[in-house]
């Protein structure tokens, strides 16, 4: 299949790789011509340039894109395209993108790849980064079951579990799962690391092990893509933020009284609970 991608960083450098691996015919679009350069030297692509007029052949194209710039090239791209280019984005926000892409381009089928690291660019490529990860798609009803169809087998070839959900629903649970734990994270180095007593700040950076790496780990990553997920995705984080904070007062609360049998049954919730999201 001829396949087109846009933006080769993180994910779309990484899914051309693998798509490449597949013996798919990788035509790759980007920003800069360097960026360009280094997909043809890596082999990932057989075509690239900074023009999307070359995606005019592809019969599927993905958005690899900064969330903010899907639209705005979704809408230059279709000027150059036959109409039944099905076209696809792995932005972490949905409904924004899936509501007016859908209105652009009828073959539009939204997606988002569960995998990713704190790195960024082509430089940071991952092979087989989407083996075993989750991905979820998110169809309209209107949208053509043939596109849905060719968008959910290229990720399962890739290894991915499928999962379809609503836009909305998506954006909901990642709100909990990935966008507050971004800002959490951050808000935790930010919170240690301008703590007033440097003395106490100094010992801490040098003894950090696993327990900060892993909890700091989403908060010191790409920063445009925290921003993105706070821009794009604001009422749902907001809401997921403001429970967070009733729980936060709620365990000040618990420890300022010594309320040690509640927080024990806090801690023992929490514990049980974990294993139902990570395994
Ligand atoms: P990234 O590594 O920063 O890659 C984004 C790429 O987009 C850059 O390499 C840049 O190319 C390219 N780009 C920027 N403006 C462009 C333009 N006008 N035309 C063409 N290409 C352009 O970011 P990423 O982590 O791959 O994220 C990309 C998308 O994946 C985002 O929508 C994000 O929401 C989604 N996503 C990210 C993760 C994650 O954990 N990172 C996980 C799932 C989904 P140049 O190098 O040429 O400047």
């Amino acid at each position: 299949m001829k396949i087109g991608i846009v933006g080769l960083g993180l994910i779309g450098g990484s899914l051309a790789h693998d798509l490449k691996q597949k013996k798919h015919y990788l035509i790759g679009v980007s920003r800069q011509k360097i960026t360009c350069q280094k997909a043809l030297d890596k082999a990932i692509v057989d075509q690239a340039d900074i023009d999307l007029e070359i995606l005019q052949e592809a019969e599927l194209i993905f958005i690899c894109t900064p969330i903010s710039l899907i639209i705005p090239i979704l809408k230059t791209t279709i000027s150059h395209l036959n109409p039944k280019t099905i076209i696809t984005d792995v932005g972490s926000v949905k409904t924004p993108i899936v509501n007016s892409a859908s209105k652009l381009w009828a073959n539009f089928v939204g997606s988002h790849p569960m995998a990713g690291t704190a790195e960024q660019g082509i430089d940071a490529i991952q092979p087989n980064l989407f083996d075993n990860a989750p991905c979820v798609i998110t169809p309209l009803k209107t949208t053509p079951q043939s596109a849905i169809k060719i968008v959910s087998d290229i990720w399962q070839s890739l290894g991915c579990n499928l999962i379809t959900s609503t836009p909305e629903i998506h954006d909901r649970a990642v709100a909990w799962i990935s966008h507050l734990p971004v800002m959490i994270s951050a808000n935790l180095i930010n919170s240690c690391s301008q703590f007033e007593d440097l003395s106490v700040v100094e010992l801490a950076q040098k003894i950090a092990s696993s327990g900060f790496r892993d909890t700091s780990r989403v908060g010191g990553g790409n920063v445009e893509l925290g921003l993105m997920m706070a821009k794009y995705n604001k009422e749902y984080l907001l809401s997921c933020l403001r429970h967070y904070q009733e729980n936060l007062d709620n365990l000040i609360k618990e420890i300022e009284q010594e309320n040690w049998q509640n927080l024990t049954d806090l801690l023992t919730q929490a514990q049980g609970d974990r294993q139902s999201f990570v395994n």
